[in-house]
């Protein structure tokens, strides 16, 4: 079989890939880039919310402010909406958001535009790109050699020698799965379903039409927030997409919610959202977009190793979490990031070795810290107004503070470093692992004495989302919440409820 020689080989034409292919033309040139993309076109995906550094990577590094205005909708901050057996429609149920407008941009996607315009960039700016064609197999060479990779295309098979080679292939972790050094995280079991919905009433104009006390409370708009409907075991995304349709989708613990037992996914989902007050009200006369519901029953998985000599792991084919607070593209913009870097530094001819074990100790501390801190056992609590607001405001307010903060004040730039990576967030980690912990026992000790879900209904915290000092309330009002629960599990043990 003849071969093709490129600098870089990209396989994955979406998100990741068509980033890093983009960064590399436009920042080497001299780079030879050759992209390999299975599908001819791309289907509308989840991956719709960005937050704020998944945002400054597309605005400032990947220069898509004119695009997103055009395409997408900006977004408003996280907001959640709980409910009891009191709640008949949003106006009597509690709410955590944002009062004003986000002052930090962020946006709501529709994949499919954007992974398809980034593609068409990453071609303009001098990428090859070779489309319908799937990668079929692969063989590392040795450090300083050339890789090869054999792919199917319409034509029959062909084969790619190349310098670099960056998977971005997804789920489907192609090298990874080769390498052998894929985890499942079987301790964090959740599932998710979802579907885009034509139709779904405008949450703002419901609110002025009928709760106008609630619509008097807010400023800022609420549908533009990625809005979250959570109960015990699970949360429900509502996501409005800027050609009018809606992403609702469900994540749940697979230990706590038997929704993958309840018969036919499609109608199961349909008739779990359809028995919850809120979501009932909002999708009155909303038609599912059938064709178009789509799952995985397993989210969570990590590669152990996130680079090696030649090739580094983007995006979701290094690792995935679960979807709660949108990380996913944060996570692969900081990978992308990181391995152009590392591409060029090679290209320089550089001494890789310390640069790519940095790369995999931070990758994967940031994985496992976060895990730990933020996503283990949460769905115990999410049934809680107090409790998940606790967590949500302490996160927020930490993700502020010592991330976006930084990024846009002192270095003033998006930098590669994860979440959690620094080996310095230690004490970061600590205190969100010891509330996450806490408020779970304090959740199922509720939930023991018969008092789940008491303050679920006519109750309000504010969010701000700005980098000027709200992140600060944000910290010591949610500190504030968690004090009160530790206070609240004692009567609950004082009167022997506990
Ligand atoms: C339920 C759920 C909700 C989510 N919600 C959000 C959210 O709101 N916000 C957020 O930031 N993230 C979210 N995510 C995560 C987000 O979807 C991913 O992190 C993101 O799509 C990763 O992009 P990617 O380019 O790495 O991979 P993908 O978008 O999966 O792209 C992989 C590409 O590789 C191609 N490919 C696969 N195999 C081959 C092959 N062998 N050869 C060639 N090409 C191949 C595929 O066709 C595809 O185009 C969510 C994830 C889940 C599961």
């Amino acid at each position: 079989m003849e071969s093709q020689r490129y600098a870089g080989g990209v396989l994955g034409g979406a998100f990741s890939g068509s980033a890093a292919a983009l960064l590399l033309r436009r920042e080497a040139p001299d780079l030879s880039v050759l992209v390999v993309e299975k599908g001819a076109r791309f289907d509308a995906k989840v991956g719709e919310a960005t937050t704020e550094m998944s945002a400054m990577f597309l605005t400032r590094r990947l220069a898509l402010w004119e695009h997103l205005e055009r395409e997408h909708l900006p977004k408003e901050g996280l907001r959640y909406w709980f409910t009891n057996e009191r709640v008949r429609h949003h106006g009597d149920a509690s709410e955590t958001g944002g009062f004003l407008r986000s002052t930090v941009p962020s946006f709501q996607l529709r994949r499919d535009v954007l992974d398809e315009h980034l593609l068409g960039l990453a071609a303009g700016a001098g990428a090859e790109v070779w489309r319908p064609a799937r990668a079929v197999d692969c063989d590392l060479g040795e450090e300083g050699g050339e890789h090869r990779v054999t792919v199917e295309t319409g034509e029959g098979r062909r084969e790619v020698r190349c310098r670099f080679l960056l998977d971005a292939t997804g789920r489907a972790t192609f090298l990874a799965k080769r390498l052998g050094l894929v985890e499942r995280l079987d301790e964090h079991a959740t599932s998710s379903w979802w579907c885009r919905w034509r139709g779904v009433r405008h949450l703002d104009d419901l609110a002025a039409r009928e709760h106008p006390e609630l619509a008097a409370g807010n400023v800022g708009s609420r549908r533009l927030a990625t809005n979250h409907y959570p109960g015990y075991g699970f949360w429900v995304w509502v996501i409005p997409l800027g050609n009018g349709e809606t992403s609702i989708g469900v994540v749940f613990d697979r230990r706590l919610v038997d929704l993958d037992r309840r018969g036919e996914p499609r109608r199961a989902y349909r008739e779990f959202l359809l028995a919850h007050p809120l979501l009932a009200e909002l999708l009155a006369g909303a038609e599912m977009r059938e064709e178009d519901f789509r799952g995985y029953s397993r989210l969570a998985y990590l590669s152990r190793q996130f680079a090696g000599p030649g090739w580094a792991l983007l995006g979701d084919a290094a690792a995935f979490l679960d979807p709660y607070y949108s990380p996913g593209l944060d996570h692969a913009a900081f990978t992308v990031e990181a391995s152009v870097e590392l591409v060029q530094a090679a290209a320089r001819g550089e001494a890789m070795g310390e640069r790519i074990a940095l790369h995999n100790e931070t990758f994967v501390r940031s994985y496992r810290r976060f895990f730990d801190a933020v996503y283990r056992d949460k769905y115990l609590y999410m049934g809680e107004h107090d409790l998940l607001s606790a967590a949500f405001l302490i996160e927020t307010a930490q993700y502020y503070l010592f991330v976006v903060i930084p990024a846009f004040r002192v270095h003033r730039r998006f930098h590669w470093m994860p979440v959690l990576g620094p080996r310095e967030a230690f004490f970061n980690y600590r205190l969100m692992r010891l509330a996450n912990r806490r408020l779970g026992r304090i959740a199922l000790a509720r939930r023991a004495a018969g008092e789940a879900g008491r303050r679920n209904d006519g109750r309000r915290v504010r969010a701000f989302f700005s980098l000027g000092g709200a992140p600060l309330r944000m910290a010591a009002r949610g500190m504030g919440l968690w004090i009160r629960a530790e206070v609240d599990l004692w009567r609950l043990r004082l009167t022997g409820r506990r």
